[in-house]
């Protein structure tokens, strides 16, 4: 098609100045017109930009193209996944930005109803009990509705793990606990020679691991490890999100330590499910900073703070999980203080403090390094509960 530029009068400019006031990039006073003047080629030259299209200010084959998607308002139509020509528009990327603040893994927001979106869409649909049929009808457009505003920066899961929370009250009695040793099997993580001695990351975050369970178990909680000491394959990490998920485990805590050419390098780091447009899971984010405080106070390994994520450990797991890297097996600093069993005793404690704080409410939350882990163990043993 001829490209309709400046000067330009006609249907077709009406429909253009439509969509573009329709977009807030031109104010339609008094009415579209039906002329293309300089005020339709600044909005012509804005929109292009916006889309990443070449800014010449007139409208050919692309643009027009482009102008068409712009169109669709979300709601107008039922959005599915449509093979081989995807379903595009303005009002799929308003879906898919929807999403993106909800949480759920869309990729980018292209405007392109692809498979991704569409399994987006089917958890979306789960989770709020609809059929996951992955299509964007009136039923999940309503769904999408009611949770309104009210929702931006959490996805229902999330909203329910902090009910979870609220509701079961401040004990650790009866919870359950899935922690994951890294590494494992054919898989030893870091490697360290030290003279005759070879340490290995999967070796001592096993240890750490059963430490943490013994303080645990004592503490009244049900443990379950996603791996043993000495495992035939290393379980990747999508089925160890499985098995606490089927496990129904209230937190989940993933044991690593870290590794860097550069022997300087040192600290404890946590993680927690999050992605770099802001979103984040608020229960895994307060866990987090509780057991990273824990471990910076009571262990005095650098602070190399927490971070949002979005790995499948983290992202999978349908409860507050984190991913402790307690310090570099790479640092002779810290590997002089891994090697030694009450060093990691303390770090044991520093996590089971931050579990035990988490189920605080937060007015009554502790300071940090306050809580006596040996204290919630008598507890325990004199069969009443912490309250
Ligand atoms: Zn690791």
């Amino acid at each position: 098609m001829r490209p309709i530029r400046p000067g330009d009068r006609g249907p077709a400019v009406t429909e253009i100045r439509t969509v573009l006031s329709g977009l807030d990039l031109l104010s339609p006073s008094p009415g579209p017109g039906d002329e293309f003047d300089p005020q339709t080629e600044r909005a012509v030259r804005a929109f292009q930009q916006s889309r990443g299209l070449s800014v010449d200010g007139r409208v050919g084959a692309e643009t027009w193209r482009a102008l068409d998607a712009a169109r669709w308002r979300l709601g107008a139509r039922t959005l599915y996944h449509a093979v081989p020509d995807p379903l595009t528009g303005e009002d799929v990327r308003s879906l898919q930005e929807r999403l993106l603040e909800m949480g759920y893994d869309v990729g980018r927001a292209d405007a392109i109803y692809g498979i991704r979106t569409a399994r987006a869409v089917a958890q979306f649909q789960r989770e709020v009990g609809l059929t996951p049929d992955g299509s964007c009808g009136p039923h999940t457009m309503n769904a999408l509705r009611r949770l309104g505003r009210k929702v931006v920066g959490g996805r229902p899961q999330w909203l329910r793990e902090s009910d979870a929370i609220r509701q079961s009250g401040p004990t650790l009695v009866g919870k359950t606990v899935v922690i994951d040793p890294g590494h494992g099997g054919t898989d030893p993580g870091v490697v360290v020679l030290d003279g005759p001695l070879r340490w290995t990351e999967a070796d001592l975050v096993h240890d750490l691991a059963s430490r943490l369970e013994g303080r645990l178990a004592a503490s009244g909680v049900r443990v379950q490890l996603t791996r043993g000491p000495s495992p035939r394959t290393c379980l990747p990490d999508v089925d160890r999100a499985q098995l606490a998920n089927s496990l129904g485990a209230d937190v989940f805590i993933s044991l690593h330590t870290d590794g860097h050419a550069k022997p300087a390098a040192e600290g404890v780091a946590t993680y927690h499910y999050g992605t770099n447009n802001g979103v984040t899971s608020a229960t895994g984010e307060r866990l987090a900073g509780l057991v990273q405080r824990e471990i910076v106070a009571r262990t005095g390994l650098r602070d190399c703070r927490t971070h949002a994520k979005a790995w499948d450990l983290l992202r999978l797991t349908r409860m507050p999980a984190v991913r402790v890297e307690v310090g570099y097996l790479t640092s002779p600093a810290d590997r002089a203080r891994l090697v030694d069993p009450r060093f990691r005793d303390r770090v044991v404690e520093a996590i089971v403090a931050g579990v035990q704080r988490m189920y605080f409410p937060i007015e009554r939350d502790v300071p940090t390094g306050s809580i006596d882990v040996s204290e919630l163990r008598a507890v325990v043993a004199a069969g009443t509960v912490v309250d």
